[in-house]
């Protein structure tokens, strides 16, 4: 398995779905995620220019930040966070992208108000219909999104989901369209402060799919790293 080969493939497949859809392919940040990865791996993606990296535990990416230190990487967070790792998590992480609590938004607050700096988040929407899944449910979003932008020391930038898993990507396309559906109704509301950008959407089977419906971020796992042991 050769990861920039991998990384290679992964960008071509990034600029036709954006050109099928219209869009301009820079408009599509990739996060690689590594998770379950060696920091040897991570290097071999950076080798090949990849700035930006996605972790889903705190405690993981401790260890391999730290082994990381040299690199110019920004770091996201997409995996649950718990609010006792909240400072941690402001320490290490550039940006988190599964806020689904006020209770969790509140303490990041804190903690990056803390450490002099703001982090921008993401709010994490449960689409599916599974009970275990986290995330905001739709009919919470609006008065969550609301109490989240009176927060001085968070960033608003828009919603990211990870919708149930289907064997046909084309089965994710209506969870990825509500999405988006969702974050310009946010925006027509105009909050103060709040810039709802970011769809953060689609993953390595499904994020060709997710680019046309709007996505602006994808986190794109196995297609770059190979299939993960656990
Ligand atoms: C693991 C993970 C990904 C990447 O999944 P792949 O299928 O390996 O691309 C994306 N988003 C989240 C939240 C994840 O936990």
């Amino acid at each position: 398995m050769n990861i920039g080969e991998n990384v290679e493939r992964v960008r071509e497949r990034i600029q036709s779905a954006c050109r099928r859809s219209g869009r301009a392919g820079e408009e599509v940040r990739l996060v690689a995620v590594s998770k379950t990865k060696p920091a040897e791996a991570i290097r071999q993606a950076y080798a090949v220019g990849l700035r930006e990296f996605g972790e889903n535990r705190v405690q993981e990416a401790a260890a391999k930040l730290q082994e990381l230190e040299d690199l110019d990487a920004v770091w996201h967070l997409i995996g649950h966070l718990q609010s006792n790792k909240a400072e941690l998590a402001c320490r290490l992480f550039d940006w988190i992208h599964s806020v689904d609590s006020l209770h969790l938004a509140e303490k990041i607050d804190r903690e990056a108000a803390a450490l002099g700096r703001k982090m921008p988040i993401l709010i994490e929407v449960h689409l599916g219909e599974e009970e275990s899944k986290f995330g905001v449910e739709e009919d919470d979003l609006g008065r969550m999104a609301e109490r989240i932008a009176a927060l001085p020391a968070l960033e608003l930038r828009g919603l990211m989901t990870l919708p149930p898993f289907f064997d046909d990507p084309e089965n994710a396309r209506p969870f990825f369209r509500r999405l988006r559906k969702l974050a310009e109704r946010m925006g027509v509301r105009n909050l103060p402060g709040v810039q709802m950008r970011e769809l953060s959407m689609g993953m390595s089977h499904d994020f060709e799919v997710a680019i046309e419906e709007g996505a602006t971020t994808v986190r794109v796992g196995t297609a770059i790293f190979g299939e993960r042991q656990r």
